[in-house]
């Protein structure tokens, strides 16, 4: 599930590899995928890639007077290769075919088509609904005073912290991490954090976005791997011995994610109910 440092990481070995590449031919072999119409995805044909970048969680390549706005959402990932893919290749939602036969290649793993694409006007991504409701970067962190304020609201700090509108970059694994960096209970009401609390949040978001962005820009190579090796030390680690503290890593599982914490450190020694087991008690 990429977020901020694997988005970013992918930007970049992205940018450093397909910058001033010409596109041949683009087309979207996801019939969901793109959101937008007009201009055709084929009117990339004969642009340069300017470059690749990120947006939140997002990743715009700019071709000049057209960019792409990707969501790679939870499990897509964009791709350089060097060739082409097999049209058989379900996995394929765009493919960006350029010159030497290499392929920039929008790829979603699993039977759920969710990542999406739009090619805009360049001047216009930063207004796209997309972008333009995105809070500040949660990497490096927003300045004390500006954290503090997007801090105050009275919603627990993992959801308040996955907001993108809120502050953009973080997703389900980072969260864990950066909570349990602070020693923040995940249900901790924001609004009610004290300075020392909140100043710990923001020193945990620079430590474990920027930390991780450090480390793959040590272990990743040129190409952009499926799976990130993400250094994780609490998320998806329920029942291993808190790295700190060696107490037990506990887990509250929701529909759709997990959520991991070490009650000595962040719930003053509370397990938290576990919704997935008092669902089925019902
Ligand atoms: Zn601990």
């Amino acid at each position: 599930m990429p977020e901020l440092p694997e988005v970013e990481i992918a930007a970049g070995r992205l940018n450093a590899a397909a910058a001033g590449a010409t596109v041949e031919s683009a087309l979207a072999p996801g019939m969901v995928t793109m959101k937008t119409f007009d201009p055709p995805l084929d009117a990339l044909a004969g642009a340069t890639v300017a470059g690749v970048r990120r947006a939140g969680k997002m990743l715009v390549v700019e071709f000049g007077e057209l960019a792409l706005l990707i969501h790679l959402m939870s499990a897509g990932r964009l791709q350089l290769f060097g060739k082409r893919a097999s049209m058989r290749d379900r996995a394929s939602r765009i493919l960006i075919r350029l010159d030497g036969e290499r392929e920039l290649r929008l790829r979603e793993f699993g039977t759920q088509q969710r990542a999406w694409g739009k090619l805009l006007p360049a001047a216009d991504v930063d207004a796209d609904e997309a972008v333009s409701t995105l809070g500040p970067d949660a990497y490096p962190a927003p300045p004390a005073d500006e954290f503090a304020g997007l801090l105050d609201q009275p919603r627990h700090l993992h959801p308040l912290l996955r907001d993108q509108r809120t502050i953009a970059g973080i997703g389900r694994s980072w969260v864990d991490e950066i909570l349990w960096t602070a020693r923040l209970s995940p249900f901790r009401k924001a609004s009610e954090l004290d300075g020392d609390e909140v100043e710990r949040l923001r020193a945990a978001c620079d430590e474990r976005l920027g930390g991780a962005i450090a480390h793959y820009e040590d272990v990743v190579g040129a190409e952009v791997p499926d799976k990130m090796p993400m250094p994780l030390e609490v998320h998806r680690r329920a029942g291993e011995a808190c790295p700190r503290c060696g107490t037990r890593i506990e887990a509250v599982h929701f529909k759709d994610y997990v959520m991991c914490y070490c009650p000595e450190e962040q719930t003053g020694g509370r397990v938290l109910k576990d919704r997935r087991l008092s669902r089925l008690l019902k």
